[in-house]
C-alpha cells in the first residue's frame, strides 16, 4: 500500500469524523501559505485531498484556493453545503429535522450512554440516507455490560436493516453492511495510506494525533514526511490483526496507542467491538440469504466462538511472548 490521501485540517477547530475528540475550541484557521502549500504538496505527490471544515465560514481566497484542486469535503452538520461529500453529527440531536441528501455518506459520532438509549434514532434515519457511518467515542470505556447492550443494540438493527432490504432499501450502515462486502482487511491506513496536514504547517498520523493533543508530527511541509518505524503502521506488522477477519474493523492506531500505547497492538475493548459487528453482520447476511441469492460472489462470514483474537491460540503462540515481554 501507498500513500493516497492528504487530510488537511482547515482549522484548530475542524470537526472530529472518527473516535478522538478534538481539544482545540478556539477557531484559527490555517495560515493561507501553509493551504497553498499543501495543495502543492499533494499534487506533487499524487494525493487526494480530503478537506476538513470548522463549524463557520471559511474567507473568500481559502475558497479559491480550496476549489483550485480536486477533493472532497468533510463538514460538521452545521455546515452542510450541497457540495458535500461527508457531513457529521456530533450527537444525535443535530440529526434532528436534518434534511437528508442522497449519494452523502453521514457520520453520527455517539457516546455508548446516547447510542444505548436512543439507537432507535439512527434506525430511523437509515431509511433516509444512503450511507451511515456510526463511530462510538468513548470505546476504550467499554465494560462486559456494555458489550451486552451493543449487541442488542446491533440485534435491533439488524431487524431494521432486514425490513428496508425487503422493501427495496439497500443503505449502508458501516457497522453492519461494511463486512458483508469484503474479503480481505479494510482498515483506516492513517499513516499508511492517508496522512494528515495541520494548520501548524506540520504533518500527523491522523487528525488525532494533533486534535487530542497527545501526538507527535511526523514531518513538516518544508522538509516533507518523516515517519519513524513506517512498518508500524502496516497490516503486516500488525501481529494480532493479519490474522484477524473482522474486515471492517478500523484497526485505530490512535486508540492503539491510547489503550496499549503501542500503535500496532489493539486494545481488548475495540477488537471485541468489531467482532460484535462482524457476527452481526453475518446474522443479517445469513438472514438475506434465507429470502434468495444475496450478494451471491461473497464468501460466507464463518461462524468464530471468539470475540478477541489475543485471547484464541489461533495466534500462534511466540506473539503471546513478544506481547508479554515488551509489556
Ligand atoms: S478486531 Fe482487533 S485484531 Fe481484528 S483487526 Fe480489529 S483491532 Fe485488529
Amino acid at each position: 500500500m501507498m500513500l493516497q490521501y492528504l487530510i488537511i485540517l482547515l482549522d484548530e477547530t475542524a470537526t472530529s469524523y472518527c473516535h478522538y475528540g478534538n481539544l482545540r475550541k478556539e477557531a484559527r484557521l490555517m495560515p493561507l501559505e501553509v493551504l497553498r502549500d499543501g495543495i502543492r504538496f499533494a499534487m506533487k505527490e499524487n494525493l487526494t485531498i480530503q478537506f476538513v471544515y470548522p463549524d463557520h465560514d471559511l474567507p473568500q481566497a481559502y475558497r479559491e484556493a480550496v476549489e483550485s484542486i480536486d477533493h472532497g469535503k468533510i463538514l460538521p452538520s452545521g455546515q452542510a453545503c450541497p457540495e458535500a461529500d461527508v457531513v457529521v453529527f456530533n450527537g444525535m440531536e443535530e440529526m434532528n429535522g436534518f434534511a437528508f441528501r442522497p449519494g452523502v455518506s453521514y457520520v453520527l459520532r455517539v457516546s455508548k450512554a446516547e447510542l444505548f438509549a436512543c439507537h432507535e434514532k439512527v434506525a430511523a434515519v437509515m431509511g433516509r440516507v444512503d450511507r451511515l457511518n456510526v463511530v462510538l467515542t468513548d470505546v476504550e470505556t467499554f465494560t462486559e455490560e456494555d458489550f451486552g447492550a451493543y449487541e442488542k443494540v446491533l440485534e435491533a438493527w439488524v431487524e431494521k436493516m432486514e425490513g428496508g432490504y425487503l422493501s427495496g432499501r439497500t443503505p449502508q450502515l458501516n457497522v453492519l453492511t461494511d463486512r458483508m462486502m469484503l474479503d480481505k482487511m479494510n482498515n483506516c491506513g492513517a499513516g499508511e495510506t492517508n496522512v494528515t496536514l495541520a494548520p501548524d504547517g506540520k504533518f500527523y498520523v491522523c487528525p488525532a494525533f494533533y486534535q487530542d493533543g497527545d501526538g507527535y508530527a511526523i514531518g513538516d511541509l518544508p522538509e516533507g514526511l518523516d515517519i519513524r518505524n513506517p512498518q508500524l503502521y502496516r497490516l503486516d506488522h500488525a501481529p494480532l490483526c493479519r490474522h484477524c477477519d473482522a474486515y471492517q474493523c478500523k484497526r485505530c492506531v490512535w486508540l492503539n496507542r491510547k489503550t496499549t500505547r503501542e500503535v500496532n497492538t489493539p486494545g481488548h475493548e475495540q477488537c471485541v467491538i468489531a467482532h460484535l459487528e462482524r457476527n452481526a453482520s453475518r446474522a443479517l447476511l445469513n438472514r438475506m440469504r434465507s429470502y434468495g441469492s444475496f450478494l451471491p460472489g461473497q464468501r460466507e462470514i464463518e461462524e468464530i466462538d471468539y470475540l478477541d483474537p489475543f485471547e484464541v491460540t489461533l495466534i500462534p503462540q511466540h506473539y503471546y511472548k513478544i506481547f508479554f515481554l515488551s509489556t
